[in-house]
């Protein structure tokens, strides 16, 4: 029993300090590589979610790596201080340079979507996507991390995909992307009925549970 009671220790102990899972066809920077701060809390939602939310930061774009970082360390101040939350609060963002950057990651619950945080995962595309379209990097981006998302066991494979407008009063991800997404295979509002909200899954820690936060 207490050799039980240790591997249980050991095991919640170290899943915090995994590394990212692999994503093929994107590449994800971690938040180390990025710079980020330190989360001031965590907390962990069940998956595989059911839902993704699709948003746009509404602020600047970026194209390289090192101007992305830029972008996330001022994103993540505008959250953590002027927002005051605990951490950025995107699980995902999506820079024009076809890169991912870690946010939350897949099994921290964010903040991006009032009332939806603990049964969504959310990839938010830097840039301000209300009279124009992210580009294609971006996009197949986007799309990369999805699928990993299901290869990893934290997405159901027939999720269901919406923009942030459709679960609240906002403009988010602009009329031009939204337009997009909204002829999307998973899109999942097209008679604009209300959203359903799945009962949230208790969370259980895997191996594919990371990041350092
Ligand atoms: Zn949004």
């Amino acid at each position: 029993m207490l050799a039980l009671g240790l591997l249980f220790v050991v095991f919640i102990g170290s899943a915090n300090a995994l590394p990212l899972p692999h994503c093929d066809n994107v590449t994800i920077v971690t938040r180390e590589e990025w710079g980020a701060q330190p989360s001031k809390s965590v907390s962990y939602m069940g998956t595989p979610v059911s839902i993704v939310f699709i948003h746009h930061t509404a602020m600047s774009e970026c194209h390289t790596k090192d101007k992305c970082a830029e972008e996330m360390r001022v994103i993540q101040r505008f959250h953590q201080v002027d927002r005051g939350w605990d951490d950025i609060g995107y699980n995902f963002l999506i820079g024009e340079d076809g890169r991912a950057y870690e946010g939350r990651a897949w099994d921290r619950i964010g903040a991006h979507t009032l009332g939806w945080n603990n049964v969504a995962i959310a990839f938010s595309i830097m840039g301000d996507y209300s009279h124009k379209l992210p580009n294609d990097a971006a996009l197949d981006a986007v799309h990369a991390m999805i699928d990993c998302g299901i290869k990893l066991g934290k997405i159901t494979p027939d999720y269901k995909l919406y923009g942030h407008r459709d679960a609240g009063n906002t403009e988010c991800p602009g009329q031009q992307l939204y337009d997009l997404i909204r002829t999307w295979k998973h899109y999942g509002r097209l008679g604009n009925e209300p959203l359903v909200k799945p009962t949230p899954i208790p969370y259980q820690p895997t191996t594919y549970t990371s990041g350092t936060y």
